[in-house]
This record gives structure tokens, sequence and C-alpha cells, in this order.
């Protein structure tokens, strides 16, 4: 039976392995770090090679039927060496895209999609010149490799942008407006090959200190703000021409204004309530595209939250594994760091029917 081939063996890889089991497939994980990591211990095979390996890249293409990637910073020199050799979904064009934060937004810009004001940094004197266009508070971003709030500053009135600068510690970074919110929602939407869309139910966020601690669907927003954060998501994936999934962070402002924070080519932590609570779970979805068959149905079958597992939050899963309507979902990592994304858990909140 057929093998997927999947850069990145983080706890999405994981998911995806496991989701791509019931449908025939095995999963083949290449990641540098791959040896016993939380996709690695649910694969059928691992190879834990760097990303500029070629012949470990040659031998995965060998392996494989078809290549994704669960994380999106994967070189886009090494996704474009494998396509020479074999199938790669999502394309390059979405990883480059959704590598550097300026391009991100650019993008979503031109697809006539709002964002954030913001403006690309290199200098100290661009940072003067960019709080300035963009006014405070404000937030600056290294334009790469972030994730779960790292490298980011606030900048306020009070701020010496000398040493903001300095803390920051990157010359390709981004100052954006910060926006005052009332909710943070993102959508989830897959695209097969034959270029179907379907869209996963609008979800609310919740972040504390930049990381993700909890989502709840359905998002608490008028049925237009809905429609045009699907909207914003079936745009995104048509113009980056994705076969797989995109998952589009977004800002509602007091005014029902949806502006895009940014994007991600693959399954995202607020999709993961779809494990327990929609008619197909984003992974099975996320196989589906990848491997070429229909997509599944994105009914919501309940009510649901998801709170993420962090650092020693996973001390608390012998009670959740008591509560009836939890489904606990744990990454398999040995070390609970502070901050360390550990596992989660999906919780029903509409009442049972019976
Ligand atoms: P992820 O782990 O989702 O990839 P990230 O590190 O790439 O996160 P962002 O999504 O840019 O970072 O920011 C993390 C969170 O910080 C956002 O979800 C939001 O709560 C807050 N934030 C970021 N940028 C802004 C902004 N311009 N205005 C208001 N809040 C913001
Ligand atoms: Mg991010
Ligand atoms: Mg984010």
């Amino acid at each position: 039976n057929a093998v997927i081939g999947i850069l990145g063996g983080g706890q999405l890889g994981r998911m995806t392995a496991l989701a791509a089991a019931p449908l025939g497939y095995r999963c083949h994980i290449y990641d540098p770090d791959a040896d016993g990591g939380p996709a690695a211990q649910v694969s059928f095979a691992a190879t834990s090679a760097a990303w500029d390996d070629w012949a470990a890249l040659d031998a995965f293409a060998e392996a494989v039927d078809v290549v994704t990637y669960e994380f999106e910073n994967v070189p886009v020199a090494t996704v474009e060496y494998l396509m020479k050799r074999v199938a790669v979904r999502p394309g390059p064009m979405a990883l480059e895209v959704a590598q550097h934060r300026v391009t991100e937004k650019s993008f979503a810009r031109d697809q006539g999609l709002e964002t954030a004001q913001f403006w690309g940094v290199t200098t100290l004197d661009e940072l003067i010149d960019g709080l300035s266009a963009v006014g405070v508070p404000a937030i600056l971003k290294t334009c790469r490799l972030g994730y779960d709030g790292k490298g980011q500053i606030r900048v306020d009135m009070e701020s010496s942008l000398a040493t903001v600068w300095e803390e920051l510690g990157s010359d390709d970074a981004i100052l954006e407006r910060m926006v005052p919110f009332v909710t943070e929602v993102s959508v989830i939407a897959a695209r097969g090959a034959d270029g179907e869309i379907a869209c996963f139910p609008v979800t609310e966020n919740s972040h504390e200190d930049g990381i993700l601690r909890r989502s709840v669907v359905p998002a608490r927003v008028s049925d237009a703000v809905a429609a045009a954060a699907r909207k914003a998501a079936e745009t995104l994936i048509d113009g980056l021409d994705i076969v797989g999934l995109l998952a589009v962070e977004m800002f509602v402002t007091e005014d029902a204004e949806v502006l895009i924070n940014e994007v991600a080519p693959r399954p995202h932590n607020s999709g993961h309530w779809t494990q327990n609570g929609c008619a197909t779970s984003q992974f099975e979805q996320f196989v589906r595209a990848v491997a070429g068959l229909p997509l599944g149905p994105t009914d919501i079958l309940y009510e649901s939250e998801m709170l993420n597992l962090i650092g020693d939050d996973v001390d608390k899963v012998s009670g959740y594994l008591r509560d009836p309507d939890a489904h606990v979902h744990l990454y398999g990592k040995a070390e609970a760091r502070p901050g360390r994304k550990m596992g989660h858990v999906n919780r029903r909140l509409s009442p049972r029917r019976g």
C-alpha cells in the first residue's frame, strides 16, 4: 500500500500518520531530528537526516509515493529538489509565502484581503520610520522562524527603539500595528487535487503569552464575519494553488472587519478539535487531499473546546481521563519543558442526546 512522505517529525506529523492508517496509507517521516520523535514513534519509517542531505533525500523520494510537510520552515530548496523526483503537495509557493511575514501579508493584500498595517524593517532607522508609519502600540516580529509568540516584542511610546532592535537580534523583521481585536478566529481550508475546496467551521482562539491556549467551535461571531473568514481562507488556498490544507489565522475587530494575521500550509493547532467534534478530522482531510482522494464532509458534530496541555499541564491528564466529555491526545514528548506543547484535550460542550 501507498506511502506518504512527511517532512517534519513533530506532533502534526504524528497525528497525520495516525489518520493515514485507516485509509490504508503508511507514513515515512523525514526530519533532522526524526529519531524517536512524536511522528516517528507512530510511523512505518523515519529518516533522520539534514534538509540538504541530497543522498538521503534521493532515498526518501524513492521510498514514498507523495510528499507533504507538517512544518512550514522546511527549506524551499529541499522541496524543489524532491519535486524533481516525486510529487510534493502543497508545492513550494505555499512554503515561500508562509515562511516570511512580509511576503505573507503582502500576498494577502494582493488577494484583496486586509491585514494589520505593517512595515518591513531591516535596520534601526527603518524601525523608527516604521513606528511613525504604523503608530503605537505596535509589535516587532522576526520575519522568519517565529512560532508560539517567540521572536516578538511589543513596542509602545515608552520603548527605547535601539534597545528593542538589539533585543530582537534579527535584521529581517516586520513592525505591525497592534490590532485591538475583539476575537481571534481561524479557518482551515482543504483543497483537493481537482481544485475542490472544503472549509472547516470557523474556530475561535485564545492565546496566552503568544501561545494558543484554547479553541472553541463554533466561533462566537456573526454569520457575516464567519462568511468573510471562510471566503478569505478560500481565496488564499486558491491563490496559493495548494493541494492540502491551509490554516488562516485572523483578527476580528469591533467594526466586524476581518484582518489576516498569518497562514500555515498544513494542519493547525486550532483545528485539533476536529479529531472528535467534526465529521472529518483535519488530519484525515490532509491525507485525503495529499493522496488525491475526495475530501470528506466538514460538518460539526458537537460544540467543542480544545485545551492545549503546555508544560506541566500534562499533569492534569488523569482528571481529563475521568471526564466523559474529554478526549486526551498526547504527543509522546519525553520532557515537559515550560511553554512546550505536550498534548491537548478535546472536550464536548453541547449536551449529549438521550
Ligand atoms: P503561531 O504559534 O500561531 O505560529 P506566531 O509565533 O507565528 O504564532 P503570531 O500568530 O504572529 O505569532 O502572534 C501570536 C499571537 O500574538 C497572535 O495570535 C495574537 O494573539 C498576538 N498578536 C500577534 N500580532 C498581533 C497584532 N498585530 N495585533 C494584535 N495581536 C497580535
Ligand atoms: Mg506563526
Ligand atoms: Mg499565529
